[in-house]
């Protein structure tokens, strides 16, 4: 049976460890990425914390010695499920059965200045950049002669109060406390100005009331500016402009405000619903497709009678539908009916602050402070890929907690190569074996 998977995160990744050994199961791996990461984590590559190695593994390392399992480097562009071939950027490929777990991308509302100039949170690249941006701010603003350009570019707004930005905004009101006065000697007042902006009602919005307010309270402390109830309208020439009227100065907006669906083209137009999600039935298998199963943040399953409308868009429901459907899978080819999915609500969790966590248990349990915090970290260890990054993880966190000064502020950006020239110039400007006139051909 030939399974092919498209997406090598929570979902897709543990489908194929499920199956890896499967003699009778041949998969292949489809990913725009050559490594899986670990998202919950992203937050803390882009404000320095830890390199983005601790978070990420190369799928090919992964798929050693697994003889059923193949990757495949490409982007999927198009599904044609009734002749069961998928078209990538870099070929087609042939499928039994297909599972669509290509997750979520930024949403960004069709705010087109937003989407220009504002800094995601979903990617390596992002918060890579992330990273750079914020370094580099920080570079301008102790050269700058203009009180202005200095003021906007100590203030940092961060649109959507879920976990990412309050992780985010927890992250960076410590780093602004504990570590640019020493990085920075230069200024007079280095702490930056820290905007948390939410539509919502209050911060957190799926967790618990007691978490939310937990939240607020610390971040507050912080120094953290909190607005509710308020929006992200636009964000142009270095304004950030909100649902009040009122407007902020600053070249730094970070997104973590929400999220829509991956899209999927080939398939019916009726099995597309509300976030570009895809509905599935109970065994995640996608509605007018007889072989497309989709699974993770891009299905929408309304079976499961605790969850009417739809699964929460959480690591453990990706993971937990993965390993199901891989039990399925083998159902199927061994000619047995399907098991419908159940959700097993875990609990959720999120960093506000250092040795600070809010923990939600199933059933309105809850549970703060430096214990939650130290059960985060526990948490979110075991599943990071591969024992090196879990030791070398382990240790960056105990480094730079304890020092409160991580080493990894490096501006690390792609080389900018001169601008090439057309190919006859170059036949003309670099005769061969005369590698001395190159230069000044070239610049001639
Ligand atoms: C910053 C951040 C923090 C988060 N924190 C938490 C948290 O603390 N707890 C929690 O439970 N959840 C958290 N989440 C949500 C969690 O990461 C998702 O629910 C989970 O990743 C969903 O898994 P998935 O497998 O469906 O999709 P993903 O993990 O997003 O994986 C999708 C994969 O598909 C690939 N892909 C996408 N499009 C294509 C294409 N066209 N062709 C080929 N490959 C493609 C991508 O490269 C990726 O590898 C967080 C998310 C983010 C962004």
């Amino acid at each position: 049976m030939k399974v092919v998977i498209i997406g090598g995160g929570f979902a897709g990744m543990n489908l194929a460890k499920k199956l890896a050994g499967n003699k009778a199961i041949e998969v292949t791996l489809v990913d725009r990425n050559n490594y899986n990461f670990f998202p919950p984590l992203l937050y803390q590559v882009s404000t320095s914390f830890i390199e983005a190695s601790n978070i990420s593994y190369p799928y090919r390392k992964m798929f050693q010695h697994k003889a059923n399992l193949r990757f495949f480097y490409g982007t999927l562009l198009n599904i044609d499920h009734k002749s069961k071939i998928i078209h990538t950027d870099d070929g087609d490929l042939s499928f039994d059965y297909l599972v669509l777990a290509m997750g979520t991308q930024t949403n960004y509302f069709g705010m087109q200045n937003v989407q220009k100039y504002s800094l995601p949170m979903k990617t390596i690249d992002d918060a890579l950049n992330l990273r750079n941006h914020l370094l580099l701010n920080m570079e301008t603003l102790i050269r700058t002669n203009s009180d202005a350009e200095r003021q906007k570019r100590k203030v940092i707004v961060i649109a959507g109060g879920g976990p990412t930005g309050v992780e985010v905004a927890g992250m960076i009101a410590e780093m602004s406390k504990h570590i640019l006065t020493k990085d920075y000697p230069e200024l007079n007042s280095p702490k930056a100005s820290i905007y948390l902006i939410d539509a919502g009602e209050a911060l957190l919005g799926p967790m618990s009331k007691k978490s939310q307010k937990e939240a607020y309270t610390v971040l507050e402390k912080l120094g953290v500016k909190i607005k509710l109830k308020t929006a992200v309208k636009d964000f142009v020439d270095g304004k950030v402009i909100l649902s009040t009227g009122e407007t902020i100065l600053t070249n730094t907006l970070i997104w973590a405000s929400g999220v829509i669906a991956c899209e999927a083209p080939g398939l019916p137009s009726t099995s597309i619903t509300k976030g570009r999600r895809i509905l599935v039935d109970e065994f995640n298998k996608v509605q007018g497709t007889d072989s497309v199963f989709a699974i993770g943040d891009q299905s929408y399953q309304t079976a499961d009678k605790d969850y009417p409308n739809g699964h929460p868009q959480l690591a453990q429901v990706a993971i937990q539908q993965g390993i199901h459907l891989a039990r399925n899978l083998e159902r199927i080819r061994t000619q047995k009916p399907p098991v419908a999915f159940k959700y097993n609500n875990k609990g959720s969790m999120a960093i506000i602050a250092k040795f600070r966590a809010v923990v939600d248990l199933p059933k309105k349990g809850f549970f703060s402070g430096f214990f939650a915090w130290l059960i985060w970290l526990f948490i979110h260890i075991i599943p990071i890929a591969g024992y090196r990054n879990k030791v070398k993880l382990a240790f960056n966190w105990f480094w730079s907690f304890i020092t409160n000064d991580p080493t990894l502020r490096l501006i690390i950006r792609p080389a900018k190569k001169e601008k090439l020239l057309p190919a006859e110039h170059v036949a003309e400007a670099i005769p061969e074996k005369a590698p001395g006139k190159v230069q000044e051909k070239i610049s001639g």
